[in-house]
């Protein structure tokens, strides 16, 4: 826009939305926000996708919650006090921590929320409910990426590099991503590159891209093994970075080894020709890059598929190196600190292992306890859906900023299960459909009424900033959950409702870890530094990590022995598809926020499922007739689109719809062994015409 300067007015924040975390500016007073793409940024470099142009009408949706509910005798939800709520919350709480002990407690977090909320949100389920049970919905969105990366590098930051440096590349490899779509300003940056895109659809993505890999859903894991094939076999390894550099490489060639051309061709469906293209354009660049997407790591082996990846990288030696390098592209908006803070099961805040000593003291010492008041590992999110209503499994579940019921696998499964609660608390701004099944609904505030900061895809730490007051009756998840640890004894000062003064504390919780955020402060990011962790105090942080060295103890990055196995489902009698899912570009995640936008909602108004004409005709249907879609666990109901660039034994439906046009009510939960990924990207279907 040219009417934006540097020293244009407004206040400088962020996207609501995905973990591009797009700059804008903000300006106006309730019910006339207006939004501009901020030009200094130089993430979206003044553009903004039709989700971030639309963001400040989620501000005024008209079912925004603007007081707790609670849930009658009648059953229906009516609105109430705050005290009254609260009050109930914590009596509940404590209740059934007596009865049935502290790990019958539970919390759901969100890729979403703020660094400090997050962070907070792990403190006051460790400290105030004393539990283990604290998962989050990154759990479905970034395990395997992020398992892959801390096993080959040492740590995890899903691009260890500036986006800007994807402009200078000359051939970028996307395995499984579709940022046309998904994160659109991000082409900016890939112009310039030579795209191969690997993906079973013909995606916006891949139409832009020289080469398009097609393989059959569940297999990339066979063609990257393929691709490392090719590599050793044609002499295009780079001898001198894996000695100097890597270790591993002899096991993982004796995996790969199997995997010649023809088998590989034999398994994806991708002609060997593109192989041996895809592999030649990649080492005849001077400058290339491997991305993952979660259509590479939403998988039951997903953690080895982004392995396998790795391992390509690392024989072309692209990691670690000024111009090129390996990177997961994050999805949601905190994604990436989300995962740092302390809201998954097995971490303490700044990338602690809970099972770690050192980290349990450090972190102990900080809140003021003693490290055995930590509690241990708790399930992964899915698990622990899954064991509610079980012996030992949660009765009480506090979500904050998420929506189980249409992003969780199996999600019929999981939408019965949360039934069975003994009380279910949700803090969000709108009745998402978690919130519609809740005992309590809590109402808070949103980005643009509360200050924070994420961590965006690149490790780049960012502003949020406040142009709005929260509408009367609305609460920021900080005062919440600082209201919710006072009623059930904590010291008030153990939960500042400042981020401030949250940011403060958790600097020093990460201090001396893997994501060193010591360095960073809100003077120094409100001054204009632009700073990635690790930022030790008084570095200037890192923007491109590993050039000298891995984050391992010996400095090396380490090769995986890995192997392709078939999905948990695969087509057979009586379900002969694939089934895949994915976002459309109107929409975001559960679509709780965008579907209520009707600008968006306009754009995408209903579940549908892509598939071949002839595929359709197979099944006799049409475009555009209703369809069920079923498979061994369910069936969800949507709108044919015939796309002739689809493969013939392939289906695609989107994931942002509720009812009965969840995608996820067909969804395989088999768990990826070492992140706890649900495999989400495969299972087998059949389609058939809606009654
Ligand atoms: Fe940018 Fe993502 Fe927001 Fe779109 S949704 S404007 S790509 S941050």
């Amino acid at each position: 826009d040219p009417r934006l300067t540097a020293s244009s007015p407004g206040t400088a924040t962020h996207c609501p939305y995905c973990a591009l975390q797009c700059g804008t500016r903000l300006s106006g007073v309730r019910g006339a926000v207006e939004v501009r793409p901020d030009p200094d940024f130089p993430v979206n470099r003044g553009g903004l996708c039709q989700k971030g142009w639309t963001a400040p009408d989620v501000l005024g949706v008209p079912d925004r919650l603007a007081t707790p509910l609670v849930r009658g005798a009648d059953g229906r939800l009516a609105a109430a006090g705050w005290d009254e709520a609260l009050d109930l919350v914590a009596r509940r709480l404590r209740e059934i921590r007596a009865a049935h002990g502290p790990d019958a407690l539970a919390v759901f977090g969100g890729g979403g929320l703020t660094n400090e909320k997050a962070y907070t949100l792990g403190k006051f389920a460790r400290l105030a409910l004393g539990t283990s049970q604290i998962d989050y919905n990154g759990r479905f969105c970034m395990a395997s990426a992020a398992a892959a990366q801390i096993a080959a590098f040492g740590v995890d930051r899903g691009l260890p590099f500036p986006v800007t440096d994807l402009g200078g590349a000359d051939v970028v490899l996307l395995a499984g991503a579709n940022p046309a779509e998904t994160m659109p300003p991000l082409l900016r940056h890939l112009d310039r590159p030579d795209l191969i895109v690997a993906d079973p659809r013909r995606t916006r993505t891949a139409e832009r891209a020289a080469l398009h890999l097609q393989p059959t859903p569940g297999t990339d894991l066979a063609l990257a093994l393929g691709l490392l094939h090719i590599a050793v076999t044609e002499g295009l390894v780079d001898k001198a970075y894996v000695d100097e550099r890597t270790t591993g490489f002899d096991a993982a060639w004796a995996r790969a080894v199997a995997w010649w051309p023809e088998r590989v061709e034999a398994v994806t469906g991708v002609a060997v020709s593109e192989l041996r293209a895809a592999v030649r354009m990649l080492a005849g660049a001077e400058r290339a890059y491997v991305l993952t997407g979660r259509g590479a790591e939403q998988h039951s082996k997903g953690t080895d598929t982004v392995a396998a990846f790795i391992n390509l990288a690392l024989a072309l030696g692209l990691p670690g190196r000024a111009g090129r390098g390996f990177g997961t592209l994050t999805g949601q908006g905190n994604g990436q600190g989300g995962r740092e803070m302390g809201q998954k099961a097995d971490q303490l805040p700044g990338y602690r292992l809970l099972t770690d000593p050192a980290a349990r003291e450090h972190v102990s010492r900080l809140w003021g306890v003693p490290p055995d008041r930590l509690p241990g590992p708790g399930r992964s999110a899915y698990e622990l859906l899954d064991a509610i209503g079980e012996a030992g499994g949660p009765r009480a579940l506090l979500v904050v900023g998420s929506n189980p019921v249409v992003s969780a696998p199996a999600a019929g499964r999981v939408t019965e299960r949360l039934g069975r609660l003994d009380l279910l608390v949700v803090a969000d701004f709108v009745p998402s459909e978690t919130a519609r099944l809740a005992d309590v609904v809590l109402p808070v505030a949103q980005w643009a009424e509360e200050e924070g900061t994420l961590t965006n895809l690149e490790g780049r730490v960012l502003r949020r900033r406040r142009l709005l007051d929260p509408p009367p009756g609305v609460r920021g998840d900080l005062e919440v959950l600082h209201a919710l640890a006072v009623r059930l004894g904590e010291p008030a000062e153990r939960y500042p409702c400042a981020p401030r003064e949250v940011f403060a504390e958790l600097r020093e919780a990460t201090r001396g870890g893997p994501a060193d955020y010591s360095g960073i402060s809100y003077e120094r990011l409100d001054a204009g530094a632009e700073l990635y962790w690790p930022c030790p105090e008084g570095s200037t942080g890192t923007p491109r990590m590993f050039l000298d060295r891995f984050a391992h103890p010996d400095g090396r990055a380490r090769f995986a022995p890995v192997e392709h196995r078939d999905p948990a489902e695969t087509p057979g009698p009586g379900f002969p598809l694939y089934a895949t899912t994915g976002r459309v570009l109107a929409h975001y995640q559960s679509g709780a926020q965008t579907r209520r936008v009707a600008r968006l909602a306009e754009a995408a108004p209903e579940p549908f499922v892509e598939m071949h004409p002839d595929t359709a005709a197979r099944a006799g249907l049409a475009d555009g007739q209703w369809a069920l879609v079923r498979s061994a666990r369910g069936a969800m109901r949507a709108r044919v689109r015939c796309e002739p660039s689809l493969r013939t034994d392939t289906v695609f439906v989107p994931f942002h719809f509720p009812g009965a046009g969840r995608a996820n009510l067909i969804t395989h939960p088999a768990l990826d062994p070492r992140s706890r990924m649900p495999e989400f990207k495969v299972c087998a279907v059949r389609v058939e015409a809606a009654p």
